[in-house]
């Protein structure tokens, strides 16, 4: 039995599993992100403790980012440019390959995420997708001809602009770089600075929502008409408002307006954008799958 160690490496929190998939998960930890080399030494010993006692074949890691997933760049597996205090040009990747001498994948959360669902969740059988997360932050990873998007660097989806009508929405966004950005309209944090209150505490039929799905649908609408993915996964702890589904849905199609004749928008849109089928598993489950491919 092949056993690997994966790691969803986020800003709030690190969780690390050993394992082969969903139904064998035999040893998980989380703990939350302090400084790096706290937080990075508790991974290690995590991974060492078990190391001894069953070899892993590979560990994987999905990290906050930006990353640098380049595996021919001297920052291979490092956090570059993160805003977050004392976890810039942070090496992640590197103490782990140092400590148990195993190939390590690494990549950005999102993009971990989406090789996840395609292995276990909504996305079997895709080989061109996109998985969104919308909680603190906006991410998005995509899957291109069956791989990953890297390009220059990876896809940085939270940050396109979108039209903005100061009127309806006075709120200036929350993206410390842009302001209202895809991510600083829609994020969580923007939710609560904009309405006053936790999102979690607004009924589901608070007009919160309804703008919500509005910003949602521009996003994906761009996604939509540049990437032409075959399915949109949207996870994260926003996207458990279940009701943004069916709006976001509606909001889809009228904004595309009839202009793409395919049967995922005019007849199934319902199984085309969808929830993460891996639910908040998606992430840790993820970067298992990046290990199985390292
Ligand atoms: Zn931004």
């Amino acid at each position: 039995m092949t056993l690997y160690g994966g790691i969803e490496a986020g800003g709030t929190k690190f969780v690390c599993a050993v394992g082969g998939g969903p139904d064998d998960i035999r040893d998980e930890i989380r703990f939350p992100t302090t400084t790096p080399e706290e937080t990075i030494g508790q991974a290690v010993d995590f991974f060492r403790t078990h190391h001894a006692r069953e070899p892993l074949t590979a560990v994987g890691i999905a990290s906050f980012g930006p990353v640098d997933p380049d595996p021919t760049s001297p920052t291979w597996g490092y956090i570059t440019t993160t805003p977050k205090p004392g976890w810039g040009q942070t090496d992640l990747a590197g103490p782990l390959r140092r400590a148990l001498n195993v190939p390590i994948g690494f990549d950005t959360d999102v993009n971990g995420a989406a090789l996840g669902e395609q292995r276990w969740g909504a996305a079997r059988g895709l080989d061109t997708f996109v998985y969104l997360t919308v909680g603190t932050g906006l991410g998005g990873g995509a899957m291109v001809n069956g791989k990953l998007l890297h390009g220059m660097m990876h896809p940085e989806m939270g940050h396109m602009r979108l039209p903005h009508d100061f009127d309806a929405d006075p709120y200036p966004g929350h993206c410390p770089f842009h302001g209202d950005c895809f991510e600083g309209l829609v994020c969580g944090p923007a939710i609560a600075a904009r309405w006053g209150v936790d999102p979690r505490t607004l009924p589901p039929d608070h007009p919160a929502w309804a703008l919500e799905a509005h910003y949602l649908a521009l996003g994906l609408v761009n996604i939509i008409t540049v990437l032409s993915p075959q399915r949109l996964v949207l996870g994260g702890g926003i996207m458990d408002q279940r009701q943004l589904f069916p709006m976001v849905r509606t909001n889809v199609q009228t904004l595309l307006n009839g202009y793409l004749q395919t049967p995922e928008i005019l007849e199934r849109i319902d199984e085309y954008i969808v929830p993460p089928g891996l639910g908040s598993r998606a992430g840790v489950l993820g970067a298992i799958a990046l290990a199985e491919n390292a």
